[in-house]
């Protein structure tokens, strides 16, 4: 290792030893013959003194440099500890300065005081994560990620990657499409979600299954959305009922809290259960915020809303892409409906109530998932309902095949992981908490994604670009 330490690890019990620590120069500062480092990495700052000679040798580092210091800790005197730095016991007298990269001027201001524009934020992200705020939150996120797997590992889940390349399962946005070389003509689908693998996954006996899966929505940006992918906690259950769902998904959720955001409060435990009649009612808006105090920064109040309609109004504004013209499903069309409403299918569709739930939290819908359809007759018949002509069922017939042969009763749910941890650590946008984004228009400001590509390429995928 070409250090010893990191820069936030070094304390009073640390003095007299001899160490090396890498990083990158915070802040250079020349005090007559002698200066000062900040060095910084993601753990932390720590305070180098350098001496007159090794001042002289280096002359002035430019700041986001990246060195590395050979030297003694020294304990500060106890007047001269600086309580507002981890490391503020100590500082690090150096025999030795290496300067391991030299930087350029930054294009923005790491400094949080000083705000830089979206566009060169994103644009620049690999030096806007290098933000305090910015770890802090992907550090987060990981933890937070962590947890949901070590739980769910316990209670005996599999981890099982789906395919990326595969076949559109609607979820009611665009999909986006893969051309086929070896297929001309044909398209992959990258997954909205993997709602039909795991229903399958239900099929073969993995009686418990989630995932950290990836899903690839072509919708439009928004303050909780990102355009593009995302991703989300997918867990599915055999042998369920919603009860069971929703208890796990809570105790998953509490302890997660609990453990990881220890700042926070939930402010109601058991979540409160609202009827989306009643949600409609009372609040006009199907993920309600029902926090006590808005103003209270650490304040998580979650809910569950159930008894949603099988099917809405198809509109203009919310179209379900991949059903017809006049009835696209509330969730999505794997959704059970409530066996007491089974008789309504055909005469009233929009007065049948499903098992669907969501989870919301200080008013954003964070999850969704339901108890699902297992009688391939029902899901045929749902398939009728929502419009899809005889191509389009064709599209499922496996998922119907798969029914035929043994499907245990089951059912999930998949909060988003972007979206959760971006209301719970209170980030205005959810960009905040993803390590490189899509700008609003879906760019990948980084990599100056999407791109042209080749003639030759297009021609090997038999495709043409009509630039009109
Ligand atoms: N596939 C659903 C979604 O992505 C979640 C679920 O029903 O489990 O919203």
């Amino acid at each position: 290792m070409l250090r010893t330490n990191t820069c936030g690890e070094l304390r009073a019990k640390d003095a007299g030893k001899k160490i090396t620590l890498c990083g990158w120069v915070d802040a250079h500062r020349i005090q007559g013959k002698l200066s000062f480092i900040m060095l910084r990495d993601r753990y932390g700052i720590t305070q180098i003194f350098v001496n007159p000679k090794i001042t002289k040798e280096i002359g002035e580092i430019r700041r986001e440099s990246v060195i590395q210091v050979k030297g003694e800790v020294k304990k500060r005197p106890d007047n001269q500890i600086k309580k507002e730095l981890a490391t503020g016991e100590i500082e690090v007298s150096a025999d030795e300065v290496n300067i391991l990269s030299k930087a350029a001027p930054l294009p923005l201001e790491l400094d949080e005081s000083v705000s830089s524009t979206e566009e060169i934020r994103l644009k620049y992200r690999y030096l806007d994560l290098r933000r305090p705020r910015m770890i802090k939150n992907l550090t987060l996120r990981h933890k937070a990620i962590q947890f949901i797997r070590d739980y769910l590992d316990k209670k005996d889940f599999l981890d099982v990657t789906t395919p990326i390349l595969t076949k559109s399962t609607p979820e009611g946005a665009r999909d986006y499409l893969v051309p086929s070389r070896i297929h001309k003509g044909k398209f992959y689908a990258l997954p909205q979600s993997p709602q039909q693998y795991k229903q399958l996954l239900m099929v073969a006996g993995i009686d418990k299954y989630y995932q950290i899966a990836p899903c690839f929505r072509d919708e439009d940006s928004r303050a909780d959305r990102c355009p593009g992918e995302f991703y989300q906690l997918d867990l599915e259950m055999s042998f369920v009922e919603q009860e069971d769902i929703l208890k796990i998904t809570e105790d998953l959720f509490i302890k997660m809290v609990e453990k990881v955001f220890p700042d926070k409060k939930i402010s109601q435990i058991p979540f409160p259960r609202i009827s989306h009649k009643e949600a409609m009612e009372k609040y006009k808006s199907d993920k309600p915020d029902i926090r006590k105090n808005k103003d209270d920064k650490n304040e998580l109040a979650f809910c569950w809303i159930l008894d949603f309609p099988l099917f809405n109004k198809q509109t203009e504004e919310d179209f379900f892409h991949g059903a017809g013209q006049e009835w696209g499903p509330s969730h999505h069309m794997f959704t059970a409906p409530k066996e007491e409403h089974l008789h309504l299918l055909d005469k009233e569709p929009g007065e049948v109530r499903s098992y669907q739930h969501d989870l919301v939290l200080n008013g954003f819908e964070v999850g969704g998932g339901s108890i699902r359809i297992h009688d391939p007759d029902v899901q045929a018949k749902i398939f009728d309902l929502i419009g899809f002509d005889e191509k389009q069922k064709k599209e499922f017939a496996h998922l119907l095949e798969a029914f035929t042969y043994g499907v245990p009763p089951h059912g999930g749910i998949a909060p988003g992981i972007d979206r959760l941890i971006m209301v719970i650590l209170g980030e205005d946008h959810i960009r905040e908490v993803i390590a490189f984004p899509k700008d609003k228009s879906a760019k990948d400001p980084v990599m100056n994604a999407p791109s042209e590509v080749t003639k030759g390429q297009l021609d090997e995928l038999g495709l043409k670009i009509d630039k009109k």
